[in-house]
């Protein structure tokens, strides 16, 4: 954390990254497992990619990706052990939330976002509502399997 003055680092209950006011919040005690580091790493990477909003589920899907690959060379740096299989079930989680959320409920289509609530298939014009997606929820998903 001395290593990047930037940021405010506070201990909650879960690591997640405020954009707005560039702090890292993290839990304290899970600093202890490498998971814990791990998910550290993660979210100064955000920070570090400046990581700011998104308007669609894939554009939150491209950030994640962009943010596992900072978080591999970060965790190579401080020799923290990060497994590429790790990483990948991580993004593979991400994609099944996105792909869950785009799939039609009428004819399983693959459907476009039109914006952050609403989904519109293009085959058969059926449109539906989504919950907003924030990480925090998708992390918690994760972290559960
Ligand atoms: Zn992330
Ligand atoms: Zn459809």
């Amino acid at each position: 954390m001395e290593d990047f003055p930037s940021y405010t680092f506070s201990a909650d209950e879960d690591f997640y990254f405020d954009a707005a006011t560039e702090s890292i919040y993290y839990d304290q005690q899970a600093l202890h497992t490498p998971r814990g580091q791990i998910s550290l790493l993660h979210e100064i990477a955000h920070a570090e990619l400046a990581h700011f909003d998104y308007r669609t589920d894939f554009e939150l899907f491209a950030m994640e990706s962009q943010a596992w690959m900072k978080t591999r060379s970060l965790a190579k740096y401080y020799q923290v052990p990060c497994s590429d299989s790790f990483i990948q079930n991580c993004l593979a989680s991400y994609g099944k939330w996105v792909e869950a959320r785009s799939t039609c409920p009428t004819c399983t289509n693959f459907s476009l976002q039109e914006n952050k609530t609403t989904y519109r298939c293009f085959s058969c014009q059926t449109r539906w509502h989504i919950a907003e997606g924030t990480e925090a929820s998708i992390r918690r998903i994760k972290l559960d399997d």
